[in-house]
């Protein structure tokens, strides 16, 4: 067996591992790189195997892009064989891969229009909407807990990686020469106590273990703490008669702040004001959350499906679907909630609420997700940067701004220590999904205490053969 990292290695994006078992080679996820426009274009364009040929099937842990990203450019190259993963996992991809396949489009043509230096450089966009609806019929959805066949030599489960709706962790059973090995690969690891989804399973064991180490080198703030601390931003802005700004990533974190808000209203601690969700895709991501209650965790059902409960529906959200109700939502009065995408305020309808309202001090940011570095969210975080241009001009920062960072749905430092301290069985660990700055420490850490585990960090395309 050969495992090699085609993505993810030493960085945090474009997760994909083949795994070649004799003369079968599956990869682990397909995902984006993200980051640098013209870094990213260039790693995201060029397979090092021939999609229509080479590869014998996927296995995919869940529907963020990086890990999904690049499935329909995989199917646009050939690719018909299946892709596996659980059902929730297919319904959120199908909307994920159209909205990506949208972006790259107008992405493409703004490129194209503005910035190219000749029409050499267009070369059309990664993939299209079409594409993305064409790649769908190779989806194969599957149950949590249960063995499926891959190919010739390997089957494969999923297990609750609690980390967004449907994700899985994988276990591949293994069988060449005769004998069998337990391939453990986390894709990205969640952490406990997260609303709405269940707590990742333990791994059961396994003779390798493929490990994310985002936060190898980090802790997160306490999860009980997020509830709290939005219901003090969420008092505290309608005294002032303001508007709570919530740029939110679409995919979980929307709908775990609006299960929040409903827990919140149902006891009555905050005051009953319009909560609007002003992203399209984020609405569509709902709806699949409302379709796949089998990923759902056991407060979830006592506190609403036991009540015939809807969690995302309630008197107070609504969810706002043309650009005129949009816009109409810069002449409503607060106190007012708005939530749209994106998350790091680099596109979306956020950016017009944020034109119209941050020099307002009545008014609050929240970040509730991560800001990646010289993006739109990072500097309106950031608290020695007092203006910030958006659309091409300047604007004081005069709304208050917090940041809650305990809704992170990645395991932090201590997390994946006792992930790797209870993985029982591992004889080689394959560190990716981090910068070499936390996943040195990480590996540092599991030497300690786990004697005579032999520890990877491998580059792009280095083979590590088992
Ligand atoms: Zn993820």
């Amino acid at each position: 067996m050969k495992i090699i990292p085609h993505g993810a290695a030493r960085e945090v994006t474009g997760t994909c591992h083949e795994v070649q078992v004799g003369s079968k080679r599956i990869l682990l996820d397909c995902g984006l790189f993200q980051g640098k426009r013209s870094e990213a274009a260039v790693k995201n364009a060029e397979f090092t195997f021939d999609p229509a040929k080479d590869i014998d099937a996927v296995v995919l842990s869940h529907a963020h892009m990086d890990h999904s990203g690049r499935i329909p450019l995989l199917y646009k190259n050939g690719f018909r064989k299946n892709v596996h993963c659980t059902y929730a996992t297919k319904d959120l991809v199908e909307v994920m891969l159209m909205d990506s396949g949208y972006i790259h489009e107008k992405d493409e043509e703004y490129f194209c229009k503005h910035l190219a230096k000749s029409k050499m450089d267009c070369k059309g966009p990664l993939y299209t909407q079409q594409d993305a609806i064409d790649c769908m019929e190779v989806f194969q959805g599957e149950n949590y807990e249960n063995w499926f066949d891959v190919c010739e030599g390997v089957k494969a489960k999923f297990i609750e990686a609690g980390h967004i709706i449907g994700a899985a962790m994988v276990i591949l059973e293994v069988t060449e020469n005769g004998e069998t090995k337990y391939v453990g690969f986390t894709g990205d690891l969640g952490r406990n106590m997260l609303p709405i989804i269940r707590d990742p399973s333990p791994m059961p064991p396994v003779d390798i273990l493929i490990c994310e180490s985002t936060y190898g080198n980090r802790l997160h703030e306490d999860i009980s703490t997020a509830v709290d601390h939005l219901k003090e931003v969420v008092v505290n802005t309608a005294k002032r008669g303001g508007k709570v700004l919530i740029p939110a990533f679409s995919l979980e974190r929307t709908q775990e702040i609006i299960y929040d808000l409903h827990v919140l209203w149902d006891k009555k601690e905050i005051p009953g004001i319009s909560i609007f969700v002003d992203s399209p895709l984020a609405t569509k991501v709902t709806d699949v959350f409302m379709q796949h209650p089998e990923c759902y965790d056991k407060d979830m059902y006592e506190q609403f499906l036991s009540k015939a409960h809807n969690p995302f529906q309630f008197s107070l959200v609504k969810y706002t679907a043309s650009v005129e109700e949009s816009k109409a939502l810069n002449g409503t009065p607060g106190p007012i909630i708005i939530m749209a995408g994106s998350g790091m305020c680099e596109a979306g309808r956020i950016r017009h609420h944020l034109r119209n309202e941050i020099e307002d001090e009545r008014n609050t940011i929240l970040a509730v997700g991560y800001m990646a570095n010289n993006t739109l969210g990072r500097r309106i975080v950031d608290p020695e940067i007092t203006e910030v241009k958006i659309f091409d001009e300047m604007y004081q920062k005069r709304a208050e701004v917090v940041y809650i960072n305990a809704y992170s749905g990645h395991a932090d430092m201590n997390d994946l220590d006792n992930f790797v301290s209870d993985t029982e069985g591992i004889k080689k660990i394959i560190l990716v999904h981090g910068e070499m700055e936390s996943m040195q420490p990480f590996a540092d850490r599991i030497k300690k205490s786990k004697n005579g585990v032999e520890i990877f960090m491998p580059e792009r395309e280095e083979e590590i053969i088992i």
